[in-house]
């Protein structure tokens, strides 16, 4: 699945989907507050033992909204794997069984709550030519796995649904099978639902059966064998948009009413799907591919074999893409159809398998449809979420059989670094060598689940590639190379003197414990005075410090250090402002831009902000470089820079102008009245004015910093609180930008929108800013306790209770740890467990005084302050 629903990315709310930090230069101090992936003494877990090879799933189940219950018969048809099999186990949870039989004999069956299991004993042993039927009849009203989300008091006009969610051991609590991916399987579906409500699930539409008491039968079948987790049923009512790739049927399903959105959102589906099978190489594998979009989605989508799950608010109007749109996650689930579903990972250990491959094959998908450039800052993207993680949570392995719980696997470990990696193997490879490993990967492994060596094998096998130092060092191993890398030009040798130092810790008891240094060619190009780029490569072997010599005649304008991104670093190259520009404005990769960017956003001083201003005001046809550049002007944060970043807040790409509007907030303190009220009233414009909802709460992000004229900026921010937008975006950034200015006054607005009722997806924001707005005041922070313990505790909606934790961490009342533990004890969410548990770990940091979050940020302020003081004095200086 991918990665968070909320749009664009996986963090704030739990979701992902399918998709932040600095690139270069990091630092290195942070990753003292890494906290470990899995707390000592959690347990190394592997695929269970196998007793029996599952050969098809028979469900016959009839879905009731009103008792939100399901009820019916699942029979699994296997083949013990030994001689004398006499008992087999099914997995799972909660389930009312009212009976077993194998093969219509009736047999003794117990139930093992704790192993989630349901033992059955075989009325005579049984042996690899048995086949068996087992049937088990039985009732549930899952609590996980089968959601029923609908209409109530808060939120009338919420559609009826019934949808499942398998991934990661979850379908045990609708169904009884064998749960585990370590076995395949065909598996038929008959749903019985009332009308209207539609169904659809997996593979073929056999036929649908009206029943005397007007309920309909929906029969579905899938022929070709697949692993548990990815049987699914969506129940709604519904309409089918018709569509084809090639001889695959193509569907999607949304309510009425939502057609124009779903062909906005998944009309690109064919040409993916042709794209995929013919760089695979392989056919689309299954009967046909729906998209059918989920009410209240837990995901942003999940790659359901045949029949992919999307949330629906993945349907967006015009104005709100290109950020929201939705072909990041098309892409993602489709390519998940191919690797996930026909080649499936064994086991949790190993999802990169799945989640790395969706993710880099989104990334050739953008590369093929909109070229190098989105494909690079899709990398660069990836690279950035990687970072954070890795500096601010934690830092593993990519293949671990250490973790709390497997949903716990799912993060940007596993799905941005292990894109990378395919990326460095694309590299290591070359095309050609990419594309023979991929087919020979697919079609060695199809129908069958794997492991990283078989990656690893097929690819060696048929290229001659040898990935082992590869594997071992971004794969087994934790971390990445931290390079500090510098260069000389020396008249006499007629040569560039090239020093690389591998500067990361090498913490023990990792694989590479032994050096913990990393070893690939890298391409390095050397930039002469007339523009033009000599590239060479050089092999960085796995030692502290190497020094490399490269020919050149005369001395280079500068030395670029993997210019298009090929291997994961963070780059500490020392090189003055005027290097950094001549990388700029040198024709090259995308990637070596955003590196000067980066690089001169740090920098500042008077020819970089002109670079940089040429760069946003159009210089590039990619709207990262521009937006990038904007970026980097707001942080240099000098009159200077703002007249240099003006231009871009006119920029026809909705991504840009969002930077630049956004940018606008580093220009809010120590400016003059005047000059104030004039940023005020272009952000008030923008808000009132940009069609684009994400530029709109770019403004309202910068808004929250004009704390010099906080009443203007309030009264404005008060008014953006009204304003509806596609998935909220607008609200939530009045919200923040609201606490962030101390604007009490905005107490009791952000009350309600706080509350159940309010816009769904705001009412985290507000919540937060309650927190903040509490501040010192006793009255309010023993209010905002009160509410938010109880919004944490009891809310109807997952990502309230989230939004709650958040919040009861900024409000930093002590009370909130045992509040937050018990939440963590009892939440029967995995992934709810795991956000309560970290907010009551970071209070309980926050409460002894290591963190407090608003002298932090007092901190951070003075900081920036200190930093745009010294470059407007360089600035001066140098001009
Ligand atoms: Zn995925």
């Amino acid at each position: 699945m991918p990665a968070p629903s909320a749009a664009p990315r996986r963090p704030s709310t739990l979701l992902a989907v399918c998709l932040l930090g600095l690139g270069l230069a990091l630092p290195q101090g942070a990753a003292a507050e890494r906290r470990p992936f899995a707390p000592p003494g959690t347990p190394a877990r592997y695929p269970p033992a196998r007793q029996y090879d599952l050969l098809h799933r028979k469900l016959d189940l009839a879905f009731d909204w009103d008792a939100r219950s399901v009820e019916g018969t699942a029979v699994n048809r296997l083949a013990p794997l030994l001689p004398g099999t006499t008992a087999i186990t099914l997995h799972a949870v909660d389930l009312d069984v009212r009976s077993v039989t194998v093969d219509g004999v009736a047999a003794e069956w117990s139930v093992r709550p704790e192993a989630r299991e349901l033992v059955v004993e075989l009325p005579r042993p049984a042996s690899p030519s048995d086949e068996l039927e087992v049937a088990v009849a039985y009732s549930a009203r899952p609590a996980m796995g089968l959601y029923f989300v609908g209409p109530d008091e808060g939120y009338p006009d919420k559609p009826r649904q019934i949808w499942s969610q398998g991934e990661s051991e979850f379908n045990r609590h609708w169904f009884p099978s064998w749960d585990y991916p370590n076995d395949r399987a065909t598996t038929e579906l008959a749903a019985t639902v009332r009308q209207p409500f539609e169904v659809v699930s997996n593979g073929r539409l056999l036929g649908v059966d009206e029943l005397p008491d007007g309920r309909r039968t929906f029969r579905w079948s899938t022929e070709r064998p697949h692993v548990t987790y990815l049987v699914s049923v969506v129940v709604g009512d519904l309409v089918e948009i018709e569509a084809a790739a090639g001889g695959v049927p193509v569907e999607y399903w949304v309510p009425a009413g939502r057609e124009v959105e779903a062909r906005r959102s998944f009309g690109r589906t064919p040409a993916m799907l042709e794209f995929f099978a013919d760089a695979i190489d392989e056919p689309y594998p299954w009967e046909r591919y729906a998209q059918t979009t989920a009410v209240d989605f837990i995901w942003g989508g999940m790659e359901n074999v045949s029949a992919t799950t999307q949330t629906l608010a993945t349907l967006h109007p015009e104005a709100a893409a290109p950020e929201s749109s939705s072909d990041g996650l098309v892409a993602h689930e489709l390519a998940h159809q191919w690797f996930g579903d026909l080649v499936t990972t064994d086991s949790w250990a190993h999802a990169w398998l799945n989640e790395g491959f969706a993710t880099y094959f989104t990334g050739l998908w953008f590369e093929h449809a909109e070229g190098a450039d989105e494909f690079a800052w899709r990398r660069w993207e990836w690279r950035e979420d990687y970072l954070r993680e890795d500096r601010e949570e934690y830092r593993r392995p990519i293949v671990t059989h250490r973790y709390p719980a497997p949903m716990e696997m799912f993060d940007d470990h596993l799905y941005e670094k292990g894109a990378l990696v395919l990326h460095m193997v694309r590299g290591l490879t070359g095309e050609e060598g990419w594309w023979t490993g991929i087919r020979a990967y697919a079609d060695a492994h199809r129908d069958r689940t794997v492991v990283t060596e078989d990656l690893r094998t097929a690819f060696e096998e048929a290229t001659g590639a040898s990935l082992g130092a590869l594997f071992d060092g971004y794969v087994h191993g934790a971390g990445h190379p931290e390079l500090a890398v510098s260069w000389s030009w020396l008249p006499e040798r007629r040569s560039v003197r090239l020093d690389v130092e591998q500067t990361q810790e090498t913490p023990p008891g990792l694989p590479l414990a032994e050096t913990g240094l990393f070893a690939y060619p890298v391409e390095v190009g050397l930039v002469a005075a007339d523009g033009s780029v000599t590239t060479t490569t050089v092999d960085l072997a796995a030692e502290r410090s190497q020094t490399f010599w490269l020919p050149a005649a005369s001395r280079p304008e500068t030395v670029v250090f993997d210019p298009d991104g090929t291997f994961l670093a963070v780059l500490d190259f020392d090189k003055p402002a005027a290097e950094w520009i001549a990388q700029l404005r040198v024709a090259g990769p995308l990637w070596a831009k955003l590196q000067a960017i980066e690089a001169l956003g740090e920098r500042g001083g008077p020819a970089a902000i002109e670079a940089l201003g040429e760069l946003a005001a159009g210089g590039h046809p990619s709207h990262a470089a521009r937006s990038r550049a904007a970026k980097a002007l707001a942080e240099i944060g000098t009159p200077a820079a703002l007249a240099a970043l003006e231009p871009a807040l006119d920029d026809p790409d909705s991504r840009v102008r969002t930077a630049a509007l956004e940018g606008l907030g580093s220009f809010a303190r120590g400016t003059a009245p005047e000059e104030l009220r004039r940023l005020i009233a272009r952000l008030d414009a923008a808000l009132a004015g940009d069609r684009s909802p994400h530029a709109r709460a770019g403004a309202a992000k910068a808004l929250g910093r004009f704390t010099d004229d906080e009443a203007r900026a309030a009264a404005i921010l008060l008014r953006a609180l009204d304003q509806p937008s596609h998935r909220e975006v607008v609200r939530e950034a009045a919200a923040e930008s609201l606490a962030g200015l101390g604007h009490a006054a905005a107490w009791d607005r952000l009350r309600r929108l706080a509350g159940y009722g309010a816009p769904a997806e705001s009412r985290g924001a507000a919540m937060k800013a309650l927190a903040e707005l509490a501040g010192g005041d006793a009255t309010r922070k023993g209010e905002a306790y009160d509410l938010l313990s109880r919004w944490a505790r009891t809310d109807r909606a997952f990502r309230a209770r989230q939004g709650a934790y958040d919040a009861l961490v900024e409000l930093d009342d002590p009370r909130a740890v045992a509040l937050l533990e018990a939440i963590a004890r009892d939440e029967l969410d995995p992934q709810q467990r795991r956000s309560a548990r970290e907010a009551a770990r970071k209070l309980r940091s926050a409460s002894s005084g290591a963190e407090d979050p608003s002298l932090e940020r007092r901190v951070e302020d003075l900081e920036r302050e200190l930093d745009r003081l010294r470059r407007e004095l360089g600035e001066r200086g140098e001009g």
